[in-house]
């Protein structure tokens, strides 16, 4: 597979688009490829090299493979290396529980990010990558997007349409401010990396195939998940109290680890995940009130995102793009407005549930005693655990999906 870009600026420059899709990520890959398949004349642009690595714990839920499945990308996983997992180890002040969960594919960002990225070529969409771009003005019927690239500098785009999908940084919104946003005052961000590790020593440490665990202290909860042989995915949520209070980015992971008891595992990343190759993200929790206006889309983490670790950031990305690209195809039929008017209404209607669910899990993850008191819970009561799980992420049928 290769991704380098399949167009070049200056004819992304020249030409005439129905829709301009910023980010590659899972919201934008997957809003060109179905518009593209929808017949639309599609440009992608990343500013990233690609194919990338970002900071996530790379699960995909049982409900994005579904998805994915069935519109027709069936069947990714057996195409992509990666883990899997089913069980998910809770800890908190030297306590622990194992609960059961929907099942999850553990693959590298890299990796996906790019199968969707060939997705969206094959259906007919172009790809731009090493591209920066900032949603300009408004003229007539088409919007300006101006890039950045590299080696040929800046140059501009002109598109009838623009989805949005730059993920938590969303910095292609900064000259539109109709479209303002809202950072939580209590934001975490969110830290990871993946570290290349002895499957031995994960065997003896406890984290067997097929397990992820997540450890929770006072400021901040850090994943672990297995993908495949000798990758270990650490994805963390932190207050930025503690970024600044620790001096490596492994450290802080270490001081977490450490409060919930996970000395082990603490003492490993002082000393061996240093070396790796730790990336950051802006503040996590933020909303958009308004995320339409004057031919513009906003779609993925950008906008909007609860804190991670329910498993859903990669599936709600996917399902919005769907939900966008079905509406997008018929713009044409759209009065003047209308469109926007209508993204606004079915975007608020598939989050509002799931947003609740997320950020009921963030709250248990932000208060270690309740968290222990949880685990105590669901010692006593395993049916609960049950409960739980189905409640964070639903259980699909056998033949509902296959991962
Ligand atoms: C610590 C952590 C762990 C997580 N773990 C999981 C997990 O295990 N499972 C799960 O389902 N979800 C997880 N998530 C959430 C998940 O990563 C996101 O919800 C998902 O990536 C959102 O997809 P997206 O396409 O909206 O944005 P992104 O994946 O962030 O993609 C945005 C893309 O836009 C590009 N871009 C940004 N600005 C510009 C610009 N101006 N011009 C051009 N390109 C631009 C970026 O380079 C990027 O490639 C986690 C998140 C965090 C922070």
């Amino acid at each position: 597979m290769k991704n380098a870009s399949t167009i070049t600026p200056a004819a992304a420059a020249g030409s005439s688009w129905d829709v301009v899709v910023i980010g590659a990520g899972p919201a934008g890959t997957f809003s060109a490829r179905q518009l593209a398949l929808a017949g639309k004349r599609v440009l992608l642009l990343e500013k990233s090299s690609f194919p990338r690595e970002k900071v996530c714990g790379g699960c995909v839920s049982w409900k994005a493979t579904r998805l994915l499945q069935q519109q027709g990308l069936e069947p990714w996983s057996e195409q992509l290396k990666h883990g899997t997992a089913d069980r998910l180890r809770l800890i908190a002040g030297g306590q622990s529980t194992c609960i059961p969960m929907a099942p999850v594919s553990i693959v590298s960002r890299a990796t996906f990010d790019e199968y969707l990225v060939n997705a969206a070529v094959t259906a007919g969409a172009a790809f731009l990558c090493q591209t920066s771009a900032v949603i300009g003005e408004r003229q007539a019927a088409s919007r300006t997007i101006e890039c950045r690239e590299p080696q040929h500098g800046s140059f501009e785009i002109a598109s009838k349409l623009v989805v949005a999908a730059d993920g938590l940084s969303h910095s292609s919104l900064s000259r539109l401010h109709n479209l303002p946003d809202k950072v939580a005052d209590v934001s975490h961000i969110g830290i990871g990396a993946i570290i290349h590790e002895d499957e031995a020593w994960l065997n003896e440490a406890g984290l067997a195939p097929g397990i992820v665990q997540m450890a929770v202290g006072r400021q901040g909860y850090v994943g672990l998940a297995r993908s495949t042989a000798g990758q270990l995915h650490v994805a963390a949520a932190v207050a930025p109290a503690l970024l600044a209070q620790e001096s490596a980015l492994n450290a802080v992971v270490a001081n977490i680890l450490t409060e919930s008891g996970q000395l082990t595992w603490a003492e490993r990343s002082r000393v061996t995940w240093c070396a790796a190759n730790w990336s950051g993200t802006p503040r996590l929790s933020h909303r958009m009130h308004c995320v339409a206006a004057d031919g513009v889309f906003v779609v993925g983490d950008s906008a909007g995102y609860v804190e991670p670790f329910t498993g859903e950031g990669i599936y709600w990305a996917l399902q919005s793009a769907a939900n966008l690209s079905s509406l997008l195809a018929t713009a044409g039929t759209w009065s003047n407005g209308q469109a926007e008017l209508e993204w606004q209404e079915r975007h608020r209607k598939f989050l509002r549930t799931k947003t609740k669910t997320a950020r009921l899990v963030t709250t248990l993850l932000r208060m270690p005693r309740l968290t222990r008191w949880s685990i105590r819970a669901l010692n006593a009561m395993p049916r609960a655990a049950v409960l739980l799980a189905w409640l964070m992420n639903g259980c699909p049928s056998a033949d509902q999906v296959s991962i």
